[in-house]
C-alpha cells in the first residue's frame, strides 16, 4: 500500500466518492439473487443487500435503501471488492475488514479501498454503519452455503 493511501485526505476522498457515486447501487428483481434486509437502531441505515452466488463464486452484489455516508461508502466499497471473488476469498476479506474496524492488525493489501474506513475503529458509534452491508453479505454467504450443504 502506498503512503498516499494512508493520507487522511485521500481516505476521506475515497469515502466521499463512494457516497456520492455509490457502485452497485440498485436492486434487481431477479430470482437468481438472494436478498437480505438490514436496519440500524442507532442510525438512519435501512438497506437491502442482494448477492448472486453460484458454485461458490460471488458473481454480483447490489444494495439500495436509506443509508448514511459511512454505511453507503462501506457497502459500495465492499460490493466492488468481493464481486467475482470466491466465498473463501470473500470471507478472508470480510474478516480482515472486521479486524480493522475493531482496531486490530489487518492486511491492507487485501482490503484495498476499504482501508478508507480505518478511522471508524476510533468511533464506536459508527461501527454499525461501517459493517451493516458487510454483515448483510456475510448472511447471504451463510444462507448460500447452508443451501448448498443441503443439496
Ligand atoms: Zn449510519
Amino acid at each position: 500500500m502506498s503512503d498516499l493511501m494512508k493520507d487522511p485526505m485521500v481516505l476521506r476522498q475515497i469515502i466521499m466518492d463512494h457516497y456520492e457515486y455509490p457502485r452497485h447501487h440498485k436492486l434487481l428483481n431477479d430470482p437468481a439473487y438472494r436478498m437480505t434486509h438490514m436496519a440500524s437502531e442507532s442510525c438512519i441505515d435501512d438497506i437491502h443487500v442482494q448477492a448472486k452466488i453460484n458454485n461458490g463464486i460471488i458473481e454480483d452484489v447490489n444494495f439500495d435503501g436509506k443509508a448514511c455516508t459511512i454505511s453507503t461508502a462501506s457497502t459500495s466499497i465492499m460490493a466492488d471488492l468481493v464481486k467475482g471473488k470466491s466465498i473463501e476469498e470473500a470471507r478472508k476479506i470480510i474478516n480482515e475488514y472486521y479486524a480493522m474496524i475493531n482496531g486490530e492488525a489487518y492486511d491492507e493489501e487485501m482490503l484495498e479501498e476499504a482501508i478508507a474506513l480505518q478511522g471508524v475503529s476510533k468511533q464506536a458509534n459508527r461501527i454499525k454503519c461501517a459493517t451493516i452491508g458487510w454483515h448483510g453479505l456475510e448472511q447471504l454467504i451463510n444462507e448460500s452455503e447452508a443451501e448448498d450443504g443441503r443439496k
